[in-house]
């Protein structure tokens, strides 16, 4: 019941930050001093979507009542609260309508071919371009292209879209898609494990996955869409146990 309040009260903090009027739900609104915090000081919690003020989203979280695991580090929660405010638009455009810059840097400058028709027009990987470029910037334009390129073979390799591959039905070919990519030997290291001529490939679509991930999972709740929200959830607890 609480969560579907802090859900309303959520959304409804998202179009205030969106339009820039109207007034946030949150936890506490005036600092010690007596001054009225702004708006943008706030940031929403990753497990209970409440908002608080980013300096004390961390001692919030600690304490939170919507989940039993506590975080490690104050970085990782800032990072999720922000990641649920840019997915829902907030800061970077709206994902209806792709920012100018993004199109501009990123996706215009793609050589025209399969793997670009795909980012074009899978809306995961649009949303995962606008977050790495909002962090990474233009002048990482080259090395953001390479990502969204790594991440538009996988899928393509298996004919799926991002919303498929981030959730639970096609967890065991995405993996064999993965191994395929990082140069399986079908040999064994020397501590046993399987061996690939391009680990580090395996590595980095995993990161990237994880973070497709986060941004389904945070576009979802903006969403109201608690099948893909649950999906979003599922591939990352099978993923951190892997
Ligand atoms: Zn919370």
């Amino acid at each position: 019941m609480d969560r579907l309040r802090n859900l309303g009260d959520f959304n409804h903090n998202v179009d205030v930050l969106l339009s820039g009027s109207g007034t946030l739900v949150a936890g506490r609104m005036i600092n010690r001093s007596g001054q009225e915090y702004f708006a943008a000081d706030f940031l929403p919690c990753k497990y209970c979507l409440g908002f608080f003020n980013r300096k004390e989203l961390w001692r919030h979280a600690r304490h939170c009542e919507a989940t039993d695991d506590k975080p490690f580090c104050e970085k990782d929660v800032q990072a999720a609260g922000k990641l649920l405010l840019q997915v829902a638009g907030v800061g970077i455009g709206c994902f209806a309508s792709a920012d100018p810059e993004l199109v501009k840097y990123i996706i215009a400058p793609l050589q025209q071919d399969n793997e670009s028709e795909f980012i074009k027009t899978d809306r995961l990987l649009m949303l995962f371009a606008q977050v790495l470029f909002a962090r990474l910037g233009r002048e990482r334009a080259a090395d953001i292209r390479g990502r969204l390129r790594y991440t538009a073979r996988l899928a393509l390799n298996d004919g799926l879209s991002m919303d498929d591959i981030i959730g639970p039905d096609h967890f065991d070919q995405v993996v064999r898609a993965v191994r395929d990519m990082s140069g399986e030997t079908g040999s064994k290291t020397l501590n046993s494990c399987d061996e690939f001529s391009m680990p580090h490939v395996g590595l980095k679509l995993g990161q990237f996955l994880k973070k497709i991930a986060q941004i389904k999972h945070s576009r979802a709740i903006r969403d109201r869409d608690v099948q893909r929200r649950q999906d979003a959830d599922d591939f990352l607890q099978v993923t951190e146990g892997s």
